[in-house]
């Protein structure tokens, strides 16, 4: 099905993408299995990116296409609004269970964009709810990645996701960035340098008053703009001037969530636990879309203390999307099954060597990794931000590497079901890649 070239390439607007330079020169894929894809030329790539950070228990896994087929027999679709089905319910308990209880309701989503907005309206409405109406204003983070909704793009912190789209949500604030070559460079997991940088957050309490603060987002660790790990004692910080002041913390977990970091979530290997967590991608191993925001009980628990009648005035067509169930349901079956995060945590240590025996290669300045998620960071060539960058991730394809780049950064987070000869082959290949380049 769909395994040769298209008839046309003319009409799809591709995402993310240099469509004029794409449509010459096409980067085609057709079926995918484990931890390989295979293009449209019938030549294997391994996937060191995990699609788009959202396999993690590889590709094809028969349980989840099976549970997906069967639901669309089944169930093709049904609302959410003011009615449900079974599957809905049972992947909710079953989600609660995998984050070890510590949240206590999940609200269903289409996306991680839409999981980011919901959590950011959640926080305002939960404080309108509970008469603290005032606190309207949301904090994000320079380099934070939050998805595409207009509240994900204010709250995000780059600069070409946010500047062609006019004035954006007012009353946002932005923490600065911790990524420090300077200090921190090559370091292993946390960088020791930057705790520092969470007091942004009191000095903006201090700025703006804390009855006017709902919430602060961040991703535990920055996945799109280049894997940006925080420093240690970082989150835990964070936490504390948010308790302090009645602010509610948000972690967005699109691409941490689901055993990226060798842990169910990424707020159990810091030991911080946020109010509302969002997920996505790996939720149902990437084969159905689907977010889900984690909420603490007692966020919920606000709601159901009003006035009855609708609780929350959100919600999408896609809520719990019967087929999205199916997989999600399936994809925790295979976690559990197949030991997925028992896997990332036993190659951890291996997949850290073999990243930082790039050190030394043409243009790399900086390689960094925590979980099975590291990055390559590579020197720009002067005036051209992102050439080479982009030059790498051309290379790797046609040497059969699939790996994600954000401007001269290469990020790596291949399926979680890795083996020592896949970390081989893509540290190998990624090193010759290195060395054409030069
Ligand atoms: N938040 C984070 C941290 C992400 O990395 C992403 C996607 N890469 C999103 C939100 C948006 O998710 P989606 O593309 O599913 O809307």
């Amino acid at each position: 099905m769909y395994e040769s070239r298209p008839s046309a390439m003319s009409s799809f607007w591709m995402p993310f993408t240099n469509n004029r330079d794409f449509k010459r020169d096409p980067r085609l894929l057709v079926s995918a299995k484990g931890m390989y894809y295979r293009d449209v030329d019938g030549r294997e790539l391994l996937d060191g990116a995990a699609g788009l950070w959202c396999v993690p228990c590889g590709h094809g896994q028969p349980k989840i296409a099976e549970a997906i087929a069967a639901m669309a027999g089944q169930l093709d679709y049904a609302p959410t609004f003011q009615m449900g089905h079974p599957a809905a319910f049972e992947l909710a308990e079953r989600l609660m269970a995998f984050s070890g209880h510590r949240f206590g309701h999940v609200f269903y989503t289409g996306s991680g964009s839409e999981a980011v907005d919901t959590a950011l309206k959640m926080a305002l409405a939960y404080h309108r709810a509970r008469g603290e109406g005032g606190r309207t204003r949301l904090i994000g983070r320079e380099r934070g990645y939050h998805g595409v909704g207009f509240g994900g793009i204010s709250v995000g912190g780059i600069g070409a996701n946010r500047k062609h789209f006019g004035p954006l949500l007012p009353g946002v604030d932005h923490l600065r960035h911790t990524h420090d070559l300077e200090r921190n460079a090559y370091a292993r997991g946390e960088p020791e340098h930057g705790v520092e940088l969470a007091d942004d957050l009191e000095r903006m309490v201090a700025l703006h008053d804390p009855s006017t603060i709902a919430a602060v987002i961040v991703e535990p660790v920055s996945g799109s703009t280049g894997v940006l790990i925080p420093p240690k004692g970082y989150l835990k910080r964070l936490r504390e001037i948010c308790d302090r002041h009645g602010i509610l913390l948000i972690f967005d977990e699109v691409i941490t969530g689901f055993g990226r970091l060798t842990t169910p979530f990424a707020g159990d290997w810091f030991g911080v636990e946020p109010d509302l967590m969002a997920t996505a991608k790996g939720i149902t191993n990437g084969a159905v879309p689907m977010g889900a925001v984690f909420s603490k009980a007692f966020i919920h628990d606000a709601f159901m203390e009003g006035p009855a009648g609708i609780e929350l005035f959100h919600g999408y067509t896609y809520s719990g999307h019967p087929l999205a169930c199916a997989a999600a349901l399936a994809t925790l079956d295979v976690f559990r099954e197949q030991g997925v995060i028992e896997n990332a945590a036993r190659m951890q240590p291996y997949f850290e060597e073999a990243l930082q025996s790039l050190r030394g290669l043409p243009h790399v300045i900086d390689l960094r990794s925590i979980g099975i998620i590291a990055a390559v960071e590579l020197a720009p060539i002067a005036g051209q931000p992102g050439a080479r960058g982009y030059a790498a991730l051309k290379q790797a394809f046609a040497d059969g590497l699939l790996i994600r780049i954000t401007g001269d950064i290469i990020a790596l987070s291949p399926p979680l079901v890795l083996e020592k000869k896949h970390v081989d082959e893509l540290f190998g290949k990624l090193a010759r890649v290195l060395t054409q380049l030069a």
